[in-house]
């Protein structure tokens, strides 16, 4: 099919062309006197990303996956017990991570579509008067069914509760997207990828650790080599990595945090907003729902509700087979009931405008009872009044 294909999934993202520009170099020496002066300022300008000032931060070579390991095994021990909400596929397999690696993991259910209930969190953490509790782990932008937690909030019930807990956050899909504000929230640990927010190819675990945690590295008992923090740390106070760095990814990195902090945090924040509002516009007047509920909607993902007599695959099919677009599926527990549409990395009115009319026509070409046009139509009122 002529032209490319479209992609409209919650990560990997689009690369802008700078990005892939800035990765498109001959390998080089890592070990070289001159590695530092790339590697060094990268650090320090990932605090900006994460919006700390006190923390420190961290790339590996690995993918958001590690990042919940790296998160659970340098600050934890075998069998302490973590507090978790489930309510989407990537909460699930974070769980999943605590029980296979032997922790004792307390989860509470949540209906997906809905995300942390800060009042039940809150009483759970005051009833534990013994702080048995050593780490809540809060997924901040839940991919798979489009719904973000409120982690300020999280923060204020820990407070409240007045527990010592350290506060893990899986920012996957929301850091350098969604507002994340590390230092404010009181973050222990924060995670990422390269390949969501960053507009990176996957292939990095992008982290951001407190003092507080730093400080429980030093005593954790899990076994750990890889992934361990300590022989990052004493390689990165150098300006080097303890193993071989992807460096073409490095210059990716570095491209995009300046793309990120020229645009500044805040107008990322709102363009985000923008993309996912209008994308909502649409619909709505399709007539179709979020699998969110109202207040948890996400800015970088949208997870659409199929009718009952329908099939969400078919959508993605046809959005793929006949249009060249690609849409998120439904996972696990939601196959086939949402498909998912990403506004997350570098996207802008237009390219979203593509998204919605791809869309649109797979719901028509699959029978759904939607006016022609319609989607696109609030879409474009949308963005056309609130362009700048
Ligand atoms: N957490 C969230 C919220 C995600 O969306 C994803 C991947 O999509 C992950 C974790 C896992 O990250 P990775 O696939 O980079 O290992």
């Amino acid at each position: 099919m002529a032209g490319r294909n479209h992609l409209f999934i919650p990560g990997p993202t689009n690369s802008p062309h700078e990005d892939l520009r800035a990765m498109h170099v001959p390998m080089e020496d890592h070990r070289s006197p001159d590695f530092p002066k790339l590697f060094k300022p990268i650090l320090q300008d990932l605090k900006k990303i994460f919006r700390t000032e006190t923390g420190q931060a961290f790339v590996f070579p690995a993918t958001g996956t590690a990042g919940w390991e790296i998160a659970l095994t340098n600050t934890l021990n075998p069998g302490d017990k973590v507090l978790i909400y489930r309510f989407g596929q990537f909460s699930h397999l974070w769980m999943n991570m605590a029980q296979r690696l032997g922790l004792d993991v307390e989860m509470h259910e949540v209906d997906w579509g809905k995300g942390i209930p800060l009042e039940h969190l809150e009483n759970r953490l005051t009833e534990d008067n013994k702080h048995e509790i050593k780490a809540v782990l809060a997924t901040h932008n839940e991919t798979a069914t489009g719904v973000t937690s409120d982690i300020g909030g999280v923060r204020k019930a820990m407070d409240s509760a007045n527990h010592p807990a350290l506060l893990f956050v899986d920012g996957v899909s929301s850091i350098a997207s969604i507002e994340f504000l590390m230092d404010d929230w009181g973050i222990d640990g924060a995670i990422s990828g390269s390949q969501k927010g960053f507009m990176l190819p996957a292939g990095a675990a992008i982290l951001a650790f407190s003092q507080k945690a730093l400080k429980a590295t030093e005593t954790a008992t899990f076994p750990r080599c890889f992934l361990d923090l300590k022989d990052q740390m004493a390689q990165n106070k150098n300006g080097y990595t303890p193993y071989t760095p992807s460096t073409p990814m490095l210059h990716g990195l570095r491209k995009a945090l300046d793309l990120l902090l020229e645009e500044g945090m805040e107008n990322v924040y709102a363009r985000h907003f923008r993309l996912a509002e209008g994308t909502r516009r649409a619909i709505a007047a399709w007539g179709l729902k979020l699998c969110a509920q109202p207040g948890f909607e996400s800015n970088t993902v949208s997870a659409i509700v199929v009718p009952e007599d329908k099939d969400a695959r078919d959508v993605i099919s046809t959005a793929y087979n006949k249009y060249n677009i690609s849409l998120g599926a439904g996972l696990t527990e939601l196959a086939g009931k949402v498909f998912r549409i990403g506004h997350i990395g570098d996207m802008n009115d237009v390219s979203m405008l593509g998204a919605i009319a791809g869309v649109e026509m797979a719901l028509l070409d699959n029978g759904f009872d939607i006016k022609p046009g319609s989607g696109v139509a609030s879409a474009i009122e949308y963005y056309r009044s609130t362009a700048e």
